[in-house]
């Protein structure tokens, strides 16, 4: 591994530790992916920042990296306990639509929201529904021993597997005294491996099993996906947002104990190595949540006419694991904060210079700037303060400045060195006039104050203002107009 000693902070033993991969220089990354019933609030895309954060970071310590994210398209009921309804069926059911299309057209949507962002691909895409043969054998492999059937079918009893709850620090009941408690399980923690359909019911998606028919549990499929791509021997991070922390992984863990056949000899046995969480997004009424209606999405961010790498540069303003509160004013701040970034790399020259020759010496402060930051559990505002310090040395020569760009943009996901400032422009999708139109009178403008007629000049300013368009002559970052955002 390159520069820095990387360490990460391990929620599972809630410190800082070392980071280096298991088997060789490849680390192995699982994400706990989006439920795709309805569009990605950006909360939920906060969770993929931090995860392309973190791959990002390894690649640039020189690893490899095997990252799979799983699209859950089965099983995630209404509460991440084992309560309520399974928010697939209830949202199909509720548009009136195949269940399939819908998981199809969120699925879509999720990855069109990723490109936006700028987060790489993962190495697979694994989505539930296709691993159902596996969750069965998986499930028939810890049946015996860790779970019990009751009606609505068959549940993991968690006194069967040492410290259960560990990673929670506190076994949650959340959910459990507020939506429909499930009569006959042992423990109020216990949670479904699978859920049988109840009788007289049809769900959209259900399958036969030793259990009846029906449908797995949400926490089966993170586990035997994880272990199945990546495992069975511990893999090296598996990632979510802090919500995952509390029942999710708890569970996740409890089964991969269970299919390991792990014991009190090994309570440390978790089948990852490191557990990592982003902090909430939130906004001034609490956590950003798709369910509770009234969220914001990426795409209505752009509608708006703010570019999406704005809302990435406002993750990376703050560290992963504080709460960052999401506001209209702090995505402009951050918009602004990239217009002059872009700005900035527009004016180095256009020569590209080679990103695998070594860096050169008079840019290895700030590249080694960088790695300290990035190497400090993934400290981006660190790393940030550094790309401003790189761009406004003047003492660098450009070319030299844009070799650093380049370390920095492949690190930090920015595409500074892609964007162009019209991109940027605040430009609401609904705006009248069009672009052309508030183009073709800025220079009837021009020319009007060329002729020194200032009072034809103050009248296309006017009219353009009545418009909703803000003209702004001596803008120190050269935007010469915009339309104003309620
Ligand atoms: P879900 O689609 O609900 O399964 O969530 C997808 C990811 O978003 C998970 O890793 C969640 O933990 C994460 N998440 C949900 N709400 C928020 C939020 N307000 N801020 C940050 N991450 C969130
Ligand atoms: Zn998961």
């Amino acid at each position: 591994m390159n520069g820095a000693p990387l360490t990460l902070f391990n929620s599972f033993s809630r410190s800082l530790e070392p980071f280096a991969p298991a088997q060789g220089d490849v680390a192995r990354v699982y994400s706990c992916g989006p439920t795709v019933y309805n569009y990605a609030h950006l909360g939920n895309l906060r969770a993929y920042v931090f995860t392309d954060t973190l791959r990002r970071t390894l690649a640039f310590k020189g690893l490899g990296v095997r990252h799979v994210i799983n699209i859950t398209d089965v099983g995630h009921l209404t509460s991440d306990a084992d309560a309520g309804e399974d928010k697939m069926e209830l949202a199909a059911a509720g548009l009136g639509k195949d269940i399939w299309e819908v998981a199809a057209f969120y699925t879509a949507a999720f990855k069109r929201n990723l490109a936006d962002l700028n987060v790489l691909d993962p190495t697979l895409w694994s989505v539930a529904t296709d691993h159902i043969a596996d969750m069965i054998a998986f499930a028939g492999k810890i049946a015996p021993d860790h779970c019990y059937e009751i009606d609505s079918g068959l549940y993991f009893d968690v006194t069967t597997v040492p410290d259960y709850g560990r990673l929670a620090r506190a076994v949650s009941e959340e959910g459990e005294s507020r939506i429909d408690p499930v009569t006959g399980k042992r423990n109020a923690a216990d949670f479904a491996i699978w859920r049988r359909s109840p009788q007289g019911e049809q769900r959209q998606m259900e399958w036969d099993s030793p259990w009846g028919r029906g449908a797995p549990g949400w926490h089966l499929e993170c586990s035997v996906m994880s272990l199945k791509y990546l495992g069975p021997e511990p893999f090296d991070i598996h990632t979510g947002g802090i919500d995952h922390r509390e029942i999710h992984h708890p569970n996740e863990i409890a089964q991969n104990q269970a299919y390991c056949g792990c014991t009190d000899a090994t309570p440390g046995f978790t089948g990852a190595r490191f557990w990592m969480h982003n902090n909430f997004l939130v906004d001034r009424q609490g956590k950003m949540s798709k369910s509770a209606g009234g969220f914001t999405t990426l795409q209505s961010l752009i509608d708006a006419g703010v570019h999406p790498l704005a809302y990435r540069l406002l993750c990376l303003s703050a560290h992963y694991r504080s709460e960052l509160e999401f506001s209209t004013e702090a995505v402009l701040a951050a918009l602004t904060r990239l217009k002059r970034l872009v700005l900035t790399v527009e004016r180095l020259p256009l020569a590209s210079v080679d990103s695998g020759a070594d860096a050169p010496a008079a840019i290895r402060l700030y590249l080694d700037r960088l790695d300290a930051g990035l190497s400090d559990d993934l400290n981006t505002p660190v790393a940030l303060t550094a790309l401003d310090d790189l761009l406004a040395d003047k003492s660098l020569s450009p070319e030299d400045r844009r070799a650093g760009l380049e370390r920095f943009d492949a690190a930090l996901g920015l595409n500074l060195l892609r964007i162009t400032r019209p991109e940027l422009r605040l430009r609401p999708a609904t705006a009248s006039p069009t672009e052309a139109e508030i183009e073709a009178s800025l220079d009837e403008r021009q020319q009007a104050r060329a002729a020194r007629d200032f009072a034809r000049s103050d009248a296309i300013r006017d009219s353009l203002f009545a418009q909703g368009v803000e003209v702004m002559d001596g803008d120190p970052l050269r935007w010469d107009w915009r339309i104003a955002l309620d």
